[in-house]
């Protein structure tokens, strides 16, 4: 008996998560320098050049690494997503560092603390699938819909067998082949 499980995603994400990163440092220095620690452990690195890129760039789930000074403090108010500070001889507000992930004193140890953003992250994520609805049959790939699930029949119904869900119809469909393998072996055992 052979169960098709196709093109899915069942096994956990193994290796590093690189990210993409924003950062903003006025000073070109401080910046060169977050950039290099970034890049160095094989995160990408986006440049915000203006002030207003911080507005406009950084969105919900793209991590910011920036510099402190009145700059930032001054345009804190629109910093929305995730952040780390970079002292490099400026100390944040307390409103600022309140909001941070982490602050770190030198540009240069940026990346360690990006790391384990990353991987916290990557943690939440992964226990928030978990918790969350199956999405799709892990057999067929057919989308899980919540709704449909409540209604009558079977087909729409999913099934969880740790990380795997699996859709009525391909439960229904694996119920079949067991009762075939069954069978078979049943025969054969009559046989001898
Ligand atoms: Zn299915």
């Amino acid at each position: 008996m052979q169960l098709d499980f196709g093109e899915t995603h069942l096994a956990p994400e193994v290796g590093r998560v690189r990210a993409t990163v924003l950062v903003w440092a006025p000073e070109q220095q401080v910046a060169e320098t977050i950039e290099a620690s970034l890049v160095g452990v094989g995160h990408s690195v986006r440049r915000l050049e203006h002030d207003a890129d911080l507005a406009t760039l950084h969105q919900r789930h793209t991590l910011l690494v920036a510099q402190c000074g009145p700059r930032l403090e001054a345009q804190q108010a629109f910093v929305r997503g995730p952040l780390i500070l970079v002292e490099s001889g400026c100390k944040p507000s307390d409103a600022l560092a309140a909001r941070a992930y982490a602050v770190v004193a030198q540009p240069a140890e940026i990346g360690h603390a990006v790391d384990r953003f990353v991987e916290h992250r990557q943690l939440a994520a992964e226990v928030a699938e978990r918790r969350g609805p199956p999405r799709r049959c892990s057999r067929c790939g057919r989308g899980f819909d919540a709704l449909k699930a409540r209604g009558p029949g079977t087909a729409r119904r999913f099934v969880r067998f740790g990380a795997i869900a699996l859709c009525g119809t391909c439960v229904e469909a694996l119920r079949t082949l067991l009762r075939q393998a069954q069978t078979q072996v049943a025969v054969v055992e009559a046989d001898t």
